[in-house]
């Protein structure tokens, strides 16, 4: 049998490239979504919008396609910024600072990373899995590496931020790892039914 095509159901270069590694090694023939295509992230929760994202994707190219959604909840400010990650402020040093800010009056330092991620096949869902990663909000940045909230999150049991980690290391324990985990075989499952 031929690859399946599937389609990513994103333009962001850096998460196309990491969805591609953790999809190898699967018969899918990856490619992603048409370029200028948005879809607008109304759902509630990061599933609602990891599907609302596979669905159009899916209904726009007619093939399967993935779609996902991810951010940090911390518990002290009642799991923001939540869906609201990357709309917090304008810029990831802005985004940290107001965190951190945030953050300053709660002793409480928990929080979680999570990754939705959904496949769909036109408006169908067919797969839907939530990988999560618990830590700690530091009191300053710490590390180069990654994106987003990375410096200021130590991973539980670990005391390195993802920004103290290699990427490797942050696929291994990270949320978006953990889902592909869960993923890949439902995947594999999916493959033997069609
Ligand atoms: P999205 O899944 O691309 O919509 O990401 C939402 C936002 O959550 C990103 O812009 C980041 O601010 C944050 N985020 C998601 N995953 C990570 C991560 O692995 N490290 C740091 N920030 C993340």
């Amino acid at each position: 049998m031929d690859n399946l095509p599937l389609v990513i159901a994103s333009g962001n270069k850096g998460k196309i490239q990491e969805f591609k590694k953790l999809l190898d090694g699967l018969p899918f023939n990856v490619s992603t979504q048409p370029i200028g295509f948005e879809v607008e992230e109304i759902g509630n929760t990061f599933m609602e919008n990891a599907r609302i994202k596979a669905i159009a994707v899916s209904q726009e190219t007619g093939s399967l396609s993935l779609g996902d959604d991810s951010g940090l909840s911390v518990e002290a400010l009642g799991g923001a910024p939540g869906i609201y990650s990357s709309r917090y402020a304008n810029s990831d040093k802005e985004r940290i600072d107001k965190l951190l800010a945030e953050l300053k009056p709660f002793p409480n330092r928990k929080a979680k990373f999570e990754c939705s991620l959904c496949i769909a096949s036109g408006e169908k869902v067919l797969i839907e899995v939530s990988g999560f990663c618990e830590g700690l909000i530091t009191f300053s940045p710490q590390g180069e590496n990654g994106f987003g909230y990375d410096p200021v999150f130590e991973v539980s049991g670990l005391g390195e931020t993802f920004a103290e980690m290699n990427p490797e290391k942050k696929k291994l324990f990270g949320h978006r790892g953990n889902a592909f985990k869960l993923l890949k075989p439902e995947l594999k499952k999916l493959l033997t039914a069609i």
